[in-house]
Order: structure tokens, then C-alpha cells, then sequence
């Protein structure tokens, strides 16, 4: 997927899904052989449900500015599948891995995406604000270029989640730069003057 746009990108992406597809598939079968219902929902061939709201709740990852589902270990480069299914199960819960807060400062996705699909503000959907994809401007230029995925080619996290994660997430423990700063004697906008 690093070298998308182009060709390579896009037979890794099909073969994702093919993949992740397969394994719902396999998973759905195995589940209705110990006697409860399942059925496995591809992204390919369904649009039955949401997938990407749904990995959230099950705290794969978050939501990044691009309107991509960001995973700590392998950043937007994922394809999702899921099964519906009555089988009792516990639930997940919606993770913090740090990607608000780096999606606050970064703007890498807004200025790479050639349709300008992407903005950098959230926007109110349905009564909730988040970061979202403009689908209008994204869709057209996919398809006149045979597909794209250079949001997800960008995206720091698709590289190097693990670490940006681990990151951000101490970032948070550190007191107020201002505290920081007064340790050693400055104030914001202080220049330090070496020997
Ligand atoms: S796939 Fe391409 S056009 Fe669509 S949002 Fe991502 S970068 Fe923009
Ligand atoms: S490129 Fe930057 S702003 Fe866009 S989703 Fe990735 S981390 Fe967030």
C-alpha cells in the first residue's frame, strides 16, 4: 500500500479484502455449525451495515481525519469484514490510542488528497461531530484514476502506529509546557541564549 496510487496498491487492497473476507466467511460457518446463527458481511459485497463505525465500538482503532478507520499497529492500512451473528459474546469497548490528539496537529492527509476530500474541521453528521470524508469530491476522482488510497499512503500511522501511539499517550502524562518550561527558568517565547 506504500506505493499507492498505482497498481501494486491496488491489487494489495482487493487481496485484503478478499482476505479478511474469506476469514469472515470461515468464522460465520464455524459459528452456525455450533448451532447459532451467522452471516458473514463483506465490504465488497454488501452494504448492509457500516463497517467502519462498528471496528470504533470494537475499539480497533479511531476515527483519523481522513475518515479512515487509524489502528495503533497498522495505521489505516486495513480492510474490515464482519459477522452478524446471535452466538452471546463479550463485548469490546472503543479504544484511546492517541489518534485525536495527533490528528489535531496533523494536516498530512488534507493537503496530499488530490480532490481536496478532506477537511480540517469536523463536521456535524447526524447530530455528531467528527471527521469526515467529502464522498462527492473522493468518488469521482477514484474513479477516474482507477483508484487512489494516497490518504491512507500518507497517513503517519500507516508506518508507524505503534510508536506515534505510545507517543501521544505519554504526551498526556507530561504537566502543562508552561510548568515544563518554568523548571528551567523560561517562559513561552523565551529564546535561549547558548554560550
Ligand atoms: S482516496 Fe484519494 S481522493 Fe479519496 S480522500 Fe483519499 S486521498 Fe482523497
Ligand atoms: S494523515 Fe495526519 S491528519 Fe490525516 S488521518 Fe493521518 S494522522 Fe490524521
Amino acid at each position: 500500500m506504500l506505493s499507492a496510487p498505482g497498481e501494486a496498491a491496488n491489487l494489495a487492497a482487493l487481496q485484503g479484502y478478499l482476505d479478511v473476507g474469506r476469514v469472515a466467511i470461515d468464522m460465520a460457518a464455524h459459528i452456525r455449525h455450533l448451532g447459532w446463527d451467522a452471516k458473514a458481511v463483506t465490504t465488497m459485497a454488501s452494504a448492509e451495515l457500516l463497517h467502519i463505525p462498528l471496528a470504533i465500538k470494537a475499539g480497533l482503532g479511531e476515527l483519523g481525519k481522513s475518515g479512515l478507520l487509524i489502528t495503533r499497529e497498522f495505521g489505516a492500512n486495513v480492510r474490515l469484514a464482519a459477522v452478524l451473528t446471535n452466538l452471546p459474546v463479550t463485548l469490546d469497548s472503543p479504544a484511546d490510542i492517541g489518534i485525536a490528539d495527533f490528528c489535531a496537529l496533523c494536516q498530512l492527509c488534507v493537503k496530499q488528497c488530490p480532490a481536496g476530500a478532506i477537511s480540517l474541521e469536523k463536521q456535524m453528521v447526524r447530530g455528531i461531530q467528527k471527521w469526515v470524508t467529502d464522498i462527492g469530491k473522493c468518488a469521482p476522482y477514484f474513479v477516474e484514476h482507477h483508484a487512489c488510497g494516497i490518504c491512507l499512503e500518507i497517513c503517519p500511522w500507516t508506518e508507524h502506529g505503534p510508536r506515534i501511539s505510545e507517543m501521544m499517550l505519554h504526551r498526556r502524562s507530561l504537566p502543562p509546557i508552561e510548568e515544563r518550561l518554568a523548571v528551567q527558568g523560561l517562559q513561552r517565547g523565551s529564546s535561549v541564549v547558548k554560550p
